[in-house]
């Protein structure tokens, strides 16, 4: 039952920031904190920012994500982030499939499947995006198109693999855009994913991603199968952050 899930709110702050900026961002956030008793949050900033927020929030409640990984193991791979940087950079979650990354750095759902083998080795927590396009929806296919999604990394890393890993659907159509999937949309696709795990899915925390807002949130997390939140540009604001922290 949902009694047992914990409640997870994470902030994708994409390719936006700068340290000063950065600073200002988590101060607003830090002094309107109120302690939650179930719900996580995590912030992803880019990866140059990564040591400044693990610094900044490392005696805060909230925890520190990455954006993406290079699979391969430490080597000659110039301009790429490993897991293990990652972990040793204070890092405890790591985005995978997002969307963005999927469609302009041409990621398949092979690569994505070893992102998310790799971030396990290296002691990361797997946040592994899936979500259908606006045509696959119209068509009727976003089931299909997000089952295919999860299978390839289901075949990889196996069911047991999803114990230490978090899902968030987000369909491309919402993400960005000011539309946001309904309620019932986001539940049944919810729905379908856990039922993906058999008995494994009723721990997997899943989270819904797209425009999310503060005066969104509260309908969504209403939802049985709804466990929280991936956020893009609500991140980037203080209020909206912790509001929908609070609505979780
Ligand atoms: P958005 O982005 O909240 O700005 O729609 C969500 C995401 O990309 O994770």
């Amino acid at each position: 039952s949902r009694g047992d899930r914990r409640k997870l709110v994470v902030g994708n702050w994409k390719m936006n920031g700068t340290r000063a900026a950065n600073d200002r961002l988590l101060q607003a956030i830090l002094s309107g904190w109120r302690p939650l008793q179930h719900v996580d949050a995590a912030i992803c900033p880019p990866f140059v920012y990564l040591p400044q927020l693990a610094e900044t929030l490392a005696s805060s409640p909230l925890i520190v994500g990455a954006q993406s990984l290079n699979p391969r193991a430490n080597g000659a791979f110039t301009g790429e982030i490993s897991g293990e940087m990652l972990s040793d950079c204070g890092c405890h979650y790591v985005i995978v499939g997002h969307n963005e990354r999927r469609r302009m750095q041409s990621e398949s759902d092979l690569y994505v499947a070893e992102q998310f083998l790799a971030a396990q080795e290296s002691g990361l927590t797997p946040i592994l995006c899936v979500g259908e396009s606006e045509q696959a929806r119209e068509a009727g296919n976003a089931l299909d198109a997000i089952g295919q999604q999860l299978r390839v990394v289901i075949e990889a890393a196996g069911l047991e693999a999803f114990s230490r890993a978090v899902v968030a659907y987000e369909p491309i159509w919402a993400v960005g855009t000011g539309k946001t999937a309904t309620p019932e949309q986001a539940q049944e696709v919810h729905t379908f994913i856990r039922g993906q795990f058999g008995a494994q899915g009723n721990g997997l925390v899943i989270l819904y991603g797209g425009s999310v807002k503060a005066d969104n949130a509260l309908s969504l997390f209403a939802e049985p199968d709804i466990d929280g939140a991936l956020l893009g540009g609500a991140s980037l604001n203080a209020e909206e952050f912790i509001a929908i922290c609070q609505s979780a």
